[in-house]
């Protein structure tokens, strides 16, 4: 009896982080997901690019597989795809038209080879999955076009996802469907989830539009060249300065790899308008007046690899910092990234740019998700019988499951949960089941095997405390050394390390004729004798904890 089939809902990705948004229903015979983003790792992941969910539930369910659904365009909801797909086939991507062309892009640059079928949606697009689930969608306002929440109807009941939004009034772009959004809460929503990232912010999210006076007053003022750093993710915020800029007749320079396949999409679409003409390549920068540039381009969070960071490093060939050059910041810096972009903006002072960053006075940017008045009235328009908060870290995602509790819904009805954890709706009421596997899994380059937790441990010991080297050169019987033990380390201060190879050797030695002594003569014994012995000593002198590499020679009887 289908009937009595009960929805689960879990998350392999988005829950306690901002990143890997990937949020799964299943049925008996379905399973549909909304999102499948990546996460960027943190400065503590040394050598990861990116961070991905755990796909492996997925593929043990794979022929469960129906449909995925994009809701905008954002890396922390489409930045997975070219993973999920090397692990299991997804029949059909739903996504709008602006995600669905950046999806295509992103997998010609991963050289995905197999056809991939991407339906466009639009707000008046219904799925119907097999006879399990109807998907329709409602369009909100974010910080780019084309952003939409989703509903889904199950025989069990409705279940809305609020994608990414803010409830802007004056956004740039299309309104937010509050009506659509007030009407399915009237009809009956039994478990809403919804965007957490700024649950901890008091009040409401200023307009995108708001943005725009500040940067006029900037570019009415300004007697050189504009340069001005932002995400390259925030097309409206690039189409507001575009706009701006043209209105006062300089030519727009861009730079920055993301930023140009960026602007090229929103171009090609529509979504930015920019005449051929206006444009200008770097190596043209030279043939222009100060004041008929403006310059667009990644970089505001002070990454060294970006393309405002090179520009002050010396590192691009075409351009650098002059006298009289205004740089605005149109971001406010990631929490964790506010000494990288202190030193730049010291360095641009430095070289004599007149720097603008984002304060309550003066507004240059504003954030594309909601504040705590949003996101209250969200739970007023919606009136959910059930809400999971998702999309943040753990503390932004309990504030959240707060505001509702305040509202008047009752605890036991909101669901703090951590990736994997499983919730099951039947008949219109929700209760928390299980868990799955949901664990990060880090990739470096584009190799998709992923790294495991061991790898990445070793690399942090690396990173923190060094590696030594130990080569011990026994005779052909194995039970003499021949010469002295040899002890190479990297990662030492050089007063530490004379002392450190000189007490390993000792170390090493002693362990040694110990174990020759009491005729422990094999390799792994002697390895872990000598391993005991140094690492002790080294741990005990320098409080720390090397990863240790021990190789035993024997030397072969001439003949
Ligand atoms: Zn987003
Ligand atoms: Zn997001």
């Amino acid at each position: 009896m289908l009937r009595d089939t009960p929805v689960k809902i879990y998350a392999l990705g988005g829950l306690g982080e901002v990143g890997k948004n990937t949020y799964c229903f299943e049925t008996e015979r379905s399973i549909i997901l909304v999102d499948a983003g990546v996460r960027f790792p943190e400065a503590t992941l040394p050598g990861v690019d990116y961070v991905i969910p755990d796909y492996s539930y997925l593929k043990s369910n794979r022929a469960k597989l129906k449909a995925l659904f994009i809701t905008h365009g954002h890396e922390d909801h489409i930045g997975g795809i070219p993973f999920l797909l090397r692990t299991v086939q997804i029949p059909v991507i739903y996504a709008p038209r602006l995600a669905a062309a950046l999806i295509r892009h992103k997998l010609e640059d991963s050289r995905f080879k197999e056809p991939v079928k991407i339906v466009e949606y639009d707000a008046d697009t219904v799925v119907p999955i097999a006879d399990d689930f109807i998907v329709s969608f409602f369009r909100v306002t974010h910080s780019i076009p084309d952003a939409f929440g989703v509903c889904i109807d199950s025989k069990q009941g409705r279940i809305v996802e609020t994608g990414d939004f803010k409830i802007d009034l004056t956004p740039v772009g299309p309104h937010f469907e509050i009506d659509k959004l007030a009407k399915l809460g009237s009809e009956g929503v039994d478990l809403l989830m919804a965007d957490s990232t700024n649950a901890e912010i008091e009040g409401y999210t200023p307009s995108e539009t708001n943005v725009r006076a500040g940067v006029e007053e900037i570019f009415e003022k300004a007697p050189g060249r504009i340069i001005v750093s932002t995400f390259s993710s925030n097309i409206n915020r690039i189409q507001q300065v575009v706009e701006v800029a043209l209105k006062h007749r300089r030519k727009i320079c861009i730079m920055g790899r993301s930023m140009k396949n960026v602007i090229s999409i929103a171009r090609q679409y529509g979504y930015i308008h920019i005449d051929d003409q206006a444009i200008i390549e770097e190596t043209m920068l030279r043939n222009y007046r100060m004041s008929e540039i403006c310059i667009i381009c990644t970089g505001s969070q002070g990454e060294a690899m970006a393309a405002l960071s090179r520009i002050v490093s010396g590192d691009n060939k075409n351009t650098t910092i002059y006298p009289g050059d205004t740089v605005i910041f149109s971001s406010n810096p990631i929490p964790g990234n506010g000494a990288l972009v202190d030193r730049l903006v010291n360095n641009l002072v430095k070289m004599g740019a007149d720097v603008k960053q984002n304060s309550l006075a003066f507004s240059l940017h504003s954030s594309g998700h909601p504040s705590r008045q949003e996101l209250r009235l969200m739970q007023r328009l919606v009136c959910p019988k059930h809400f999971m908060p998702v999309h943040g870290e753990y503390r932004m995602l309990k504030l959240h499951g707060e505001i509702a509790t305040q509202l008047g819904l009752d605890p036991e009805k909101v669901f703090v949960c951590d990736n994997g954890d499983t919730l099951q709706l039947f008949n219109h009421k929700v209760t928390r089941i299980g868990h799955i596997p949901a664990e990060d899994v880090y990739i470096d380059g584009n190799d998709l095997d992923g790294l495991s937790s061991a790898t990445m441990s070793d690399r942090a010991v690396l990173k923190s405390d060094g590696v030594v080297t130990i080569l011990i050169n026994l005779d052909h019987s194995g039970t003499k050394l021949i010469s002295e033990p040899l002890v190479y380390t990297r990662g030492f201060s050089s007063s530490e390390q004379a002392h450190v190879v000189r007490h390993s050797k000792m170390r090493v030695e002693e362990a040694l004729h110990e174990c020759f002594d009491s005729h422990r003569t094999g390799s792994a014994e002697m390895r872990s004798a000598v391993r005991s012995a140094v690492s002790k000593y080294i741990e005990r002198r320098t409080g720390r904890k090397p990863m240790l590499m021990i190789f035993l020679l024997n030397a072969v009887r001439g003949y």
